[in-house]
């Protein structure tokens, strides 16, 4: 695997002095004199691992710790095998060391009874005395967690590495805020921006270590989706390769568009689930991702469904892989057809840059006016 150097420019701020941990207790304002970004990022790195198995719910990490801030016990939400939430996870697994601990979190614990009882009530149960979160949750029927902790006379202190574990959980926060799923949109290019070239051929624009990124990306979305454009011409098969442990299930497979699809298609076999939209109404796809309990769609789609999907304030992040190469004329991967003036450019946010083996692979956040 390529070594990750990712770049948050959020993150840069972390060898800076702590900010101030401020806490409330009974409306009155504590300062805990604790710093717990350690634990956090190891809560944030925890709930990562269920990035592609949590999905409808939110990827959570916690972290169990004493008073000198050592490790008791640990957790992430594991939906593909287990309902236990994060916190559940790491109370089971500190038995009777939980009492008088203090239990650090990437979100707010739950306070509602869904398939499993509230969180919020099995740390008072556990005897945990504070609770130390990153994410208030924006979920109005899980929401008031922080509430009943407080009630019970538990420190709870809100807001650590906020920004980092938002940007980890981005694509279910998304789905709450937007009542649809996160798109990020991975494209392969020349350095001329081309996806294929003029005979249509578009095999292996990118090297091997980019595509192997590419299968941990695949790994960990809930859906893949592509145009029927892209089945038609490049017939893919849209499965993860690797050993990935803990997968229970391969991504759904999503195929949008009205043309007709060869039976014979990769696609189409039995190593995930396919569902085909056939309709070019990008509400309809939204409204049967929703149906499917995706929270991140990873989109390998080619010019067409990409760029609508873009027009459409659809696509959320772009990954684009660009190879050393050029190829002259071919096809753009992206097709704009505004009056072309330079008022008309769209602005990213440069997320991430790295160099795998001679491609350069970028991220770029879109923020659809917002
Ligand atoms: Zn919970």
């Amino acid at each position: 695997m390529p070594t990750l150097m990712v770049h948050f420019p959020f993150m840069e701020n972390l060898s800076h002095p702590p900010r101030e941990l401020v806490s409330r207790v009974g409306g009155q304002k504590i300062n805990t004199g604790m710093d717990y970004t350690v634990a956090m990022q190891r809560a944030i790195a925890l709930a990562e691992k269920g990035l592609g198995k949590s999905a409808p719910n939110p990827i959570v990490g916690a972290v169990i710790i004493d008073a000198t801030s050592a490790i008791i016990a640990e957790g992430f939400h594991d939906r593909m095998n287990s309902p236990d939430h994060a916190e559940i996870v790491a109370i089971k697994a500190a038995g009777d060391k939980a009492k008088g601990s203090t239990i650090v979190v990437t979100l707010e614990p739950c306070n509602h009874t869904g398939s499993t009882g509230p969180c919020a009530q099995a740390i008072i149960d556990a005897g945990i005395t504070t609770v130390v979160y990153a994410v208030a949750d924006p979920n109005a029927q899980a929401a008031g967690g922080a509430a009943t902790l407080r009630a019970a006379n538990i420190t709870v202190v809100e807001g650590v590495m906020r920004d980092e574990a938002a940007y980890s959980n981005r694509a279910w926060l998304m789905k709450i805020k937007k009542n649809r799923p996160y798109f990020t949109w991975k494209v392969a290019t020349t350095l001329d921006a081309k996806v294929a070239a003029t005979d249509g051929t578009s095999k292996w624009i990118t090297n091997e270590v980019s595509r192997a990124d590419v299968q941990v990306l695949r790994r960990q979305a809930d859906a893949i989706l592509v145009g029927t454009n892209t089945v038609i011409a490049d017939d893919p098969h849209l499965i993860p390769r690797g050993d990935f442990a803990g997968y229970t299930h391969n991504p759904v497979r999503v195929i949008c568009g009205e043309q007709t699809l060869p039976t014979n298609a990769q696609v189409f076999d039995n190593a995930a689930d396919t569902v085909v939209v056939a309709s070019k109404d990008l509400d309809v796809l939204v409204e049967k991702l929703n149906e499917l309990g995706v929270n991140h769609v990873f989109v390998e789609a080619g010019p067409t469904l990409g760029s609508a999907m873009l027009d459409h304030c659809l696509l959320d992040e772009l990954i684009i892989y660009q190879a050393p190469s050029l190829l002259g004329s071919g096809k753009q991967f992206f097709i704009f057809d505004y009056p072309s003036t330079i008022t008309n450019q769209m602005r990213l946010d440069h997320i991430s840059t790295q160099v795998l083996d001679g491609d350069v692979k970028s991220v770029y956040g879109i923020r659809n006016g917002e």
